[in-house]
């Protein structure tokens, strides 16, 4: 399952992420619970959804004043379109095997008609089917195994240790001047471990890929007053008949949060001030925005 680490994560995680964190640590001033003092407090007003402070897929940031000061709603295309149905798949059906509902692809995805997603074809079913049977089986092995290893537990120990996941639940990051129902990926609350899907191919990810989670880490921080320091993209592709998923997990810096905190400034700064930032030299021509700018 996506958020289910390899052992080839965990050993990253328990051999370099974990004991780098305890060693550098990060500063009082940076953690979310600090979101009365500066630098996290917020300087204006304006709640910003989590995925546009983090996007940089717009060089100048223009994509959040069409958004939220000119209201131009976005032409969805195939990528945005085939993300969103493989978060869907991914929620829909851990959520499915926690509640033991026992729901089948067939019945998901003849329920899967949003109007963001507007061309579903043969590739995508394939896609989301075998996303689909690998969260469910892959669950169904952790929980099995678990339950043979503790036969006294209760059931719902046993599902609450071996798929500990907190997926899309809904957080309010209005402390932070972000909208008030934010939904992380997925947040393993055993290993407190922000986890964030991108459905694209790996070597193709800039290193600010890493602002989700990092943003995510530091709203929950606010609410739970519990250090978060581990951040993980899983990178979701479709080359076959097999996904391919590879993660990137990172210890929750200090630079990185910093990072968040100056993006997070400057679109507040744009959406309050209602300032356009302008045209960049060139457009990726896959923004969901290039008909209105163009
Ligand atoms: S078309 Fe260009 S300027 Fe407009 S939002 Fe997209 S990247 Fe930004």
């Amino acid at each position: 399952m996506v958020y289910f680490l390899s052992d080839m994560d965990r050993k990253v995680l328990l051999n370099k992420l974990l004991p780098l964190a305890r060693e550098v640590g990060v500063s009082t001033e940076l953690r979310g619970w600090s979101w009365a003092q500066e630098p996290l407090k917020p300087l204006y007003d304006a709640q910003l959804p989590m995925y546009l402070v983090c996007s940089k897929y717009c060089p100048t940031g223009r994509d959040i004043f069409l958004k939220l000061v000119k209201k131009v709603s976005p032409k969805p295309n195939y990528a945005l379109g085939q993300g969103k149905l493989i978060h869907g798949a991914i929620s829909d059906s851990i959520l499915a095997f926690v509640n033991g509902q026992g729901t089948q692809f067939d019945a998901w995805w003849s329920r899967v008609r949003a109007p963001e997603i507007p061309m579903l074809d043969d590739q995508m079913r394939q896609f989301a089917s075998a996303i689909w049977d690998y969260t469910v089986n892959s669950c169904k092995v952790q929980h099995d195994g678990l339950a043979m290893q503790q036969p006294f537990a209760s059931p719902r120990d046993v599902m609450a240790t071996s798929v500990p996941f907190l997926v899309e639940h809904k957080v309010s990051g209005e402390l932070l001047g972000l909208s008030g129902i934010l939904s992380p990926d997925c947040y393993d609350y055993l290993r407190k471990i922000v986890f964030d899907v991108k459905v694209m191919e790996p070597c193709e990810a800039p290193q600010w890929m890493r602002l989700y989670a990092t943003g995510y880490a530091i709203v929950l921080e606010s609410i739970h007053e519990v250090p978060v320091d581990i951040g993980c993209t899983v990178f979701i592709s479709r080359n076959g008949p097999t996904p391919q998923i590879k993660r990137d997990l990172f210890f929750i810096n200090e630079d990185m949060r910093r990072w968040w905190v100056e993006e997070r400034d400057a679109k507040q700064e744009c959406v309050a001030q209602k300032k356009d930032p302008g045209m960049p030299d060139s457009c990726p021509e896959s923004c969901i925005y290039w008909e209105h700018c163009h």
